[in-house]
């Protein structure tokens, strides 16, 4: 399916809203990225033109695009009515049902009938996400992977009322990103955090019980089984907020105390040591 190009906008600008947001624009779209905050906005533009020039290093000289071109092509806002002529909408927001709650809410008014709702959440329910809305039809979830302008495959999750076509016209959407897609069942989670969130949780667990340092919890995983990222680095790389909230949601959905999340883990989050967004984790990003 080719749809030709298509007016896409990201709500949040946290971790996975500025990666989608800078993925769009180096194929090409002209994204609105809207988050509630400004200062958030402010750093979503520098690390953007960060991570654009960082890629540079990588790649060779004809592939690469100036962070100036990548960045004017992106509408950074705070109003949301800037979607009214989306065909699409990713969204982004805070892992908390409650927030997403409003947010989709608030979207069928702001945008047009015709658009996709794509919900980028870690755990929460797509077929929930989709009452919330009057358009349940054209709601899905892509579960993007982090960083998002480097990996080249998507989980997409159809909720119990998403159409043929809405599958068909994410994965044309997701096809102009360079990114495959594997569509998995709508259950908390999906596959990927069903799993990882666990292990995660678990890593952590060992770190409270001093069985190990993250470091070499990080490397049985690297050197002997292969992973190319420990599950404590992972966390990191996350933001241990999120990993938090897609625990709380994972028990409260699934009802199985074996998701509680580990003490440790709550205490650090009050301690605001979120991992890579904070500069402080299982490891320091000074
Ligand atoms: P984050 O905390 O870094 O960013 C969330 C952003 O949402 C914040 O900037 C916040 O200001 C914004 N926001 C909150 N309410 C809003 C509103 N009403 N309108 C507009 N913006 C609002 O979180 P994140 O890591 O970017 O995660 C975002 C979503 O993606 C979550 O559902 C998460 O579970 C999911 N996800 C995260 C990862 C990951 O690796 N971090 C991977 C896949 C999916």
């Amino acid at each position: 399916m080719s749809l030709g190009k298509q007016t896409v906008g990201v709500i949040g600008a946290g971790v996975m809203g500025t990666g989608v947001g800078q993925d769009l624009a180096q194929n090409g779209f002209a994204p609105i990225l809207v988050d509630s905050e400004q200062a958030i906005l402010d750093q979503a533009r520098r690390s953007i033109r960060q991570a654009v020039r960082a890629q540079a290093l990588m790649q060779p000289t004809e592939q690469r695009q100036p962070a100036g071109a990548v960045l004017e092509r992106i509408t950074f806002t705070t109003d949301a009515q800037a979607l009214a002529a989306a065909d699409f909408v990713i969204e982004n927001a805070t892992e908390d049902t409650t927030i997403k709650q409003e947010i989709y809410a608030a979207l069928d008014g702001a945008c047009p009938a015709h658009c996709i709702f794509i919900a980028n959440t870690s755990c929460i329910p797509i077929t929930r996400l989709g009452s919330f809305t009057d358009r349940p039809q054209q709601v899905i979830g892509v579960h993007f992977m982090n960083p998002v302008p480097l990996k080249k495959t998507v989980e997409m999750i159809p909720g119990v009322h998403t159409t043929p076509e809405t599958i068909e016209k994410t994965k044309a959407l997701m096809a102009e990103l360079g990114k495959a897609s594997v569509v998995v069942g709508d259950s908390p989670g999906f596959v990927s955090n069903r799993v990882l969130m666990l292990t995660v949780n678990e890593a952590i667990f060992l770190i409270q019980e001093s069985v190990a340092e993250p470091k070499d919890v990080d490397e049985v995983f690297r050197a002997c089984m292969g992973h190319t990222m420990g599950p404590l680095e992972t966390a990191d790389l996350i933001g241990l907020d999120t990993i938090l909230n897609s625990l709380r949601v994972l028990q409260d959905e699934l009802g199985d105390p074996k998701f509680r999340p580990c003490a440790l883990l709550t205490k650090m989050v009050d301690a605001g040591q979120l991992g890579r967004k904070s500069g402080q984790g299982f490891y320091s990003y000074a």
